[in-house]
């Protein structure tokens, strides 16, 4: 486990584990480190620490529907 906030973010396991904070931001490459070891790429992908992968899960914006 990573983090080391006062108020633990959700792990890696969580269903909320999105929630964690980012501790590292790699926009070139288009993917952040979460501080519970979560990698969470811009399409909303995911890769775990245990290497389980995420399909990206971010529907279309509401607004794009609408149109
Ligand atoms: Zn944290």
């Amino acid at each position: 486990m990573l983090c080391q906030h006062t108020n633990q973010c959700p792990n890696a396991e969580a269903v909320d584990r999105e929630a964690a904070r980012t501790v590292a931001t790699f926009r070139e490459q288009g993917w952040s480190l979460l501080c519970n070891g979560v990698i969470v790429f811009e399409d909303t992908g995911e890769i775990l620490p245990d290497g389980t992968m995420i399909e990206p899960h971010r529907g279309p914006a509401r607004h794009a529907l609408a149109a």
